[in-house]
């Protein structure tokens, strides 16, 4: 997993925190934005494997600025999941219809982030 690059949008600081330790764990290699104008700067400028985007951001929000990726043809495969402290039925049609890759719900576990990216990166792994 160590050639994997992720990309953090999140305007809290704890919360950013807590994802630093997480992807250190995971010896993923972190890009951070605290919000989604920086981002979308980062996203072009590197190319992630993976975005993790905070819903709720000032300024442009978490929806519109995935919208932008999604419409980019160079940058609409990288998969985005979405922040969210809420998950709402209609929120996630809503997260589904934009192209969002999944919906991480915060408080998040550090075990089940970490094997929902597994999951994302080497789908076919065997469980054991
Ligand atoms: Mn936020």
């Amino acid at each position: 997993m160590a050639d994997k690059t992720i990309l953090v949008i999140e305007d809290n600081e704890m919360n950013m925190k807590l994802m630093r330790a997480v992807l250190k764990t995971g010896h993923y290699r972190m890009l951070e934005a605290v919000d989604a104008e920086t981002g979308l700067r980062l996203v072009r400028e590197h190319h992630p494997d993976l975005i993790l985007m905070d819903i709720q951001l000032p300024g442009m929000d978490g929806l519109s600025a995935t919208k932008i990726i999604k419409a980019d043809p160079d940058l609409k495969d990288i998969p985005i999941f979405a922040l969210t402290g809420f998950a709402m039925e209609s929120d996630k049609e809503k997260a589904s219809d934009i192209g969002f890759a999944g919906y991480i719900v915060k408080p998040f576990s550090v075990k089940g982030l970490l094997a929902t990216l597994a999951d994302c990166f080497n789908p076919h792994r065997t469980e054991n």
